[in-house]
């Protein structure tokens, strides 16, 4: 039996297909190639380029391979984009998702694991935050993801489809040989953002505000390595093809730093200056959103080991500064 990854080219769709080849898994990706790269794509796979919307297409993979489990890593992902783009963010993602479990039900597929987002809290009233915790988005993105949680339940009840959804905190690092790592287009994410500076590719970074209810005034996230979060993807399917029920697991690393810490963090790593300048906040950003991943670790085995956040910041720069620009021009959409 063979996994389908859904967005295998992407940043952590790609690092989820290579952690599967190791170990074993027979692998088909699927992506439309909006926002991934064709050169993160694993020589060992069946690659079948195209798009989650289109059911024929979906149904045809399901037909002609044999698929016993879904990862699901393909969505729009962006928070500030996703406010300017309510509906385009409603139709790839939860529309996508309504495709993706029809073409499931149809062929009999029954298991999933879905990418998830911290952002399904919104503005917590506790930290660290845990799976019971209420849901409310701030922002659209998150909004899509918790709508396709909902539609999972709702799917497994009338189908019998497990899923098992991981809600990420903020993904960060690359896999440690470098072969892979993060390339966004145009690029967002704050750890890539503070390399291209350390790299002089862009003359200073913009902090997104510094008048947040927070020690420094600036946001805190929780940094999670991109290798540890597929080792629970990983976890997570072999749970659910041991009957696992279906169920929701935050995966962070219980720890926040603040977006002015983290700009420390890489001057330390890369040596480097890296000039900031403090502009506005950002539409949908909550201040503080740090995890609870007790539930994973208890329930699925996840046992986190990269966690350091100066080793976050050393894989994530060892691959932005031997791929000073990133999969290179070919890629360019
Ligand atoms: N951020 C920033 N400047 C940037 C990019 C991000 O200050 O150029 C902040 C952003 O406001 C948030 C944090 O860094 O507080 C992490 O943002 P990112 O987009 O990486 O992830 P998100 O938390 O939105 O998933």
């Amino acid at each position: 039996m063979s996994v389908l990854v859904l967005g295998g080219a992407g940043y952590i769709g790609s690092h989820a297909v290579h952690q599967l080849i190791d170990q074993g898994e027979e692998v088909v990706v699927v992506d439309n190639l909006t926002t991934g790269h064709r050169s993160a794509i694993h020589p060992q796979v069946t690659f079948y380029e195209g798009d989650l919307r289109d059911l024929d297409f979906i149904s045809s993979i399901f037909a002609k391979e044999k698929i016993d489990a879904v990862l699901h890593f393909a969505a729009n992902s962006l928070v500030g984009e996703s406010m300017e783009k309510p509906l385009q963010y409603f139709d790839n993602n939860v529309y996508g998702t309504q495709v993706l479990l029809q073409a499931m039900v149809e062929a009999n597929v029954k298991y999933i694991v879905f990418s998830s987002t911290a952002a399904t809290y919104g503005e917590p009233k506790t930290v660290p935050i845990t799976e019971n915790l209420p849901t409310n988005p701030t922002n659209t993105y998150g909004e899509t993801k918790l709508t396709m949680e909902k539609m999972m339940k709702w799917t497994e009840s009338a189908h019998g489809i497990k899923y098992v959804s991981l809600r990420y905190f903020n993904v960060a690092g690359a896999r440690e040989t470098a072969e892979i790592g993060e390339d966004h287009r145009p690029e967002t994410h704050l750890v890539p953002i503070i390399l291209q500076t350390a790299l002089n590719q862009r003359e200073y970074m913009t902090i997104f505000g510094d008048d947040y209810d927070t020690p420094d005034g600036t946001c805190v996230r929780d940094y999670v390595h991109v290798e540890d979060l597929i080792d629970a993807h990983l976890l997570a399917l072999e749970y659910l093809r041991n009957n696992g029920k279906s169920d929701i697991f935050n995966l962070g690393s219980n720890q926040g730093f603040s977006v002015k810490e983290m700009i420390e963090t890489a001057r330390t790593v890369t040596g480097k200056e890296i000039p900031v300048k403090i502009g506005k906040r950002r539409a949908g950003d909550p201040s503080t959103l740090i995890a609870s991943s007790e539930k994973a670790k208890r329930i699925l085995g996840w046992n986190p080991t990269r966690t350091d956040i100066t080793k976050i910041m050393e894989d994530a720069w060892n691959w932005h500064s031997t791929h000073p620009t990133g999969y290179g021009k070919e890629d360019e959409a």
